[in-house]
């Protein structure tokens, strides 16, 4: 299929109007998305995601966070917003975005000018697929106790030690991680930020089993791995200001209304499939989640603005994730209760993966836990809005 990428690209997306921004979304979509991967049931692995990647990173609009410089769609938050209220009620498939999300907007602050150009690039195209290598089996909530540590022989750094719950570590090329450099002071002090490819020798994936039965997570283990010097991001031993600044990125990413978005459109479609979207209990219901969510949106569209104008975000972050990941359990926990018997399927209703709520209602489960925990997040808020101990 051949596809008119420049029917859909132009120079300055914001000058565009929010309608006939919102059309072009639409038609792309309509257009160009790979019917066989709208509303997938799980989240996909690259080779069923390639595909739509490709097309996405074709058209360039794989980053809509990015600058234009960078190769991004420059999009401001209002149009980000479109962007993603579109991709979700089409059922768009999520593609691997750990470079988009994270590693991009970290590299494109904190990258040397060599790393940016190196790096940036083969995001956007594909050639490097990453995942992100943080948690421990010791250090997950309590991140700075993390103990893989890299000790620098000659060019070459060499690490030892584990990662565990890395998203799609099987997918991926590339992992950044944070590892200890010094063990001598406090222990935030002494965490780099280093960008390791996956095929060197030394390092074992080991796929851990999810609720859903799928293999999206990994065990990493490194023994004597060795990585040029120049691929830690920023100072040696500064790892942390970055690591707390891209956990910043993440929980935009996740309190966005993308999932809750996502499971309340897949809500109404259930109503409809068993015939009660007349139903007073329904609506009531279905209503209340929906004002919950244009509420979840200006606050995110406010967030949004905060940042674009360079603003410095504090506890509102957590409050947003918070807010988000609460709110896509409940619609999902509601959705279940809806499919009564049929709730305890994981294959999807009708065979049509839009009516999927088992499978959500399941992955609604883990988005209390990864970006930092729901009881972190209300520490966080307690105390720097209540100002509690
Ligand atoms: C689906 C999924 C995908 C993930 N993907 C990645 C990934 O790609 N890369 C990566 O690095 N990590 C990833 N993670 C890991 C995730 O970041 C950690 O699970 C999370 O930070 C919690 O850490 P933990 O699992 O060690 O739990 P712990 O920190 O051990 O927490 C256990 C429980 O204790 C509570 N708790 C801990 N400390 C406190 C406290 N001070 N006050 C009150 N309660 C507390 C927690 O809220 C939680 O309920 C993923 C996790 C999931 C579920």
């Amino acid at each position: 299929m051949t596809i008119a990428y420049d029917a859909f690209r132009r120079d300055d997306y914001n000058s565009l109007g929010d309608n006939e921004f919102r059309a072009l979304v639409q038609r792309f979509l309509a257009e160009n998305h790979p019917q066989d991967l709208r509303h997938p049931a799980k989240r996909l692995h690259w080779e069923q995601a390639e595909p739509w990647y490709m097309i996405l990173s074709g058209v360039g609009w794989l980053a809509p966070n990015w600058p234009r410089e960078h190769g991004g769609m420059g999009l401001n938050p209002g149009k980000q917003l479109i962007y993603v209220e579109e991709f979700e009620k089409f059922g768009a498939a999520r593609t691997p975005d750990h470079g988009m999300m994270l590693l991009g907007p970290l590299l494109i602050n904190y990258g040397s000018q060599e790393q940016k150009a190196h790096f940036l690039p083969k995001i956007l195209s594909g050639e490097h697929i990453w995942c992100q290598g943080y948690s421990e089996p010791n250090a997950g909530s309590d991140l700075a106790a993390l103990r893989t540590e890299a000790v620098l022989d000659g060019d070459e750094w060499v690490v030892n030690g584990q990662k565990i719950w890395t998203t799609l570590a099987g997918d991926a090329d590339w992992i950044f991680c944070l590892v200890r450099t010094d063990k001598s002071g406090k222990k935030q002090e002494g965490i780099s930020f280093l960008l390791i490819p996956l095929d060197r020798p030394g390092i074992t994936i080991r796929p851990i089993i999810n609720l859903e039965l799928d293999d999206e997570f990994s065990e990493v283990f490194f023994d004597d791995v060795r990585v040029p010097k120049e691929n830690i991001v920023g100072e040696v031993n500064q790892g942390w200001t970055m690591a707390k600044n891209l956990l910043g990125f993440e929980r935009i990413f996740l309190g966005g209304p993308r999932q809750a978005s996502n499971a309340l459109a897949k809500l109404r479609r259930l109503g409809a499939y068993y015939g009660i979207l007349q139903d007073t209990g329904f609506i009531d219901k279905y209503a209340g989640f929906r004002m919950e969510l244009e509420d979840h949106q200006a606050f995110f569209s406010r967030i949004s603005d905060k940042l674009r104008r360079g603003e410095r975000l504090g506890a509102e972050v957590s409050f947003l994730k918070l807010n988000q990941t609460s709110l896509y359990q409940r619609v999902t926990e509601y959705g279940l209760e809806l499919m009564a018997e049929d709730g305890g399927r994981l294959e999807p209703l009708g065979g049509s993966n839009d009516l999927a709520m088992p499978t959500q209602f399941l992955n609604a489960r883990a988005s209390t836990i990864y970006g930092g925990t729901t009881q972190v997040q209300k520490n966080i808020l307690a105390k720097a809005v209540l100002d509690l101990p």
